[in-house]
């Protein structure tokens, strides 16, 4: 052992006495720290957080770790955890599929309609948003490149639009692109947790405008934010989508 080894050694044995010496040290030491606190356990029932593929730093610059852990873990679990809780007592949700009950949400009884509505409407656009996003990059190739540049007038056009409308979103809420059987692409806005399998539509991609996907980093700049998303926009998972709406067999 070298000599500076042993000193630290022995700085650290005189540290363990020192401490041990005052209770009130090793108190605070042995305190959890906020930032270590686990995320709540998953709750029991049908519904589950989907995992995230990818770290919760990849997206960065664009989209801060921190901003990807709180949206993911808490924000996401909160309508999972409030799901599980409305199938306690309503089974057939968990039974049924996300399409089929967002789409008939007026079957519903008016006792859990609106519960159900922002629950499961935030549960399937998170579940989209976190598939079509990550390290991936890339950009539309093939039919889907082709069906950019006829129904949205191409990328630039396409990304410009997205964004306005993104921005005049007011309040929270989302900005789609929505995909019909036959392929076509409209953008379109929903406010709080809609989704478009509300009015029998389903969202290709979409990009979250709600404050706490982007406060952390961005403050009041949601202009900049939308910018910045494209960056983190996986096309080959959004390729994957167009195909499975075609054919479809797209899940939320
Ligand atoms: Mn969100």
């Amino acid at each position: 052992m070298s000599s500076l080894s042993r000193r630290r050694l022995m700085t650290a044995a005189a540290g363990i006495v020192a401490v041990a010496a005052t209770p009130r040290i090793v108190f605070a030491q042995a305190a959890p720290s906020p930032a270590a606190a686990p995320a709540a356990p998953a709750p029991d029932g049908p519904f589950k957080l989907p995992p995230l593929n990818y770290a919760f730093n990849v997206l960065e610059p664009h989209i801060d770790a921190k901003t990807m852990e709180i949206h993911h873990d808490r924000h996401h679990m909160a309508f999972i955890t409030n799901l599980n809780n409305l199938a306690k007592t309503n089974p057939q949700l968990g039974s049924n599929s996300v399409q089929n009950v967002l789409g008939n949400l007026n079957a519903l009884d008016d006792s859990i309609k609106f519960a159900v509505r922002n629950n499961l409407g935030g549960h399937a656009n998170h579940s989209m948003f976190w598939e079509i996003m990550g390290p991936g990059g890339g950009k539309p190739e093939g039919e889907l490149a082709a069906q950019i540049e006829k129904d949205l007038g191409g990328m630039e056009k396409f990304q410009t639009d997205f964004n306005a409308a993104g921005l005049r979103q007011f309040g929270s809420g989302w900005v789609f692109v929505t995909v019909a059987k036959d392929g076509k692409l409209a953008i379109e806005t929903r406010p709080n947790q809609d989704n478009p399998m509300m009015d029998g539509k389903r969202a290709l991609l979409g990009n979250d405008v709600w404050e706490h996907a982007y406060y952390l980093n961005y403050q009041n700049r949601r202009a900049d934010y939308l910018k910045a998303w494209w960056n983190t926009v996986n096309w080959k998972k959004v390729s994957e989508r167009f195909a499975a709406a075609k054919a479809g067999t797209l899940g939320a």
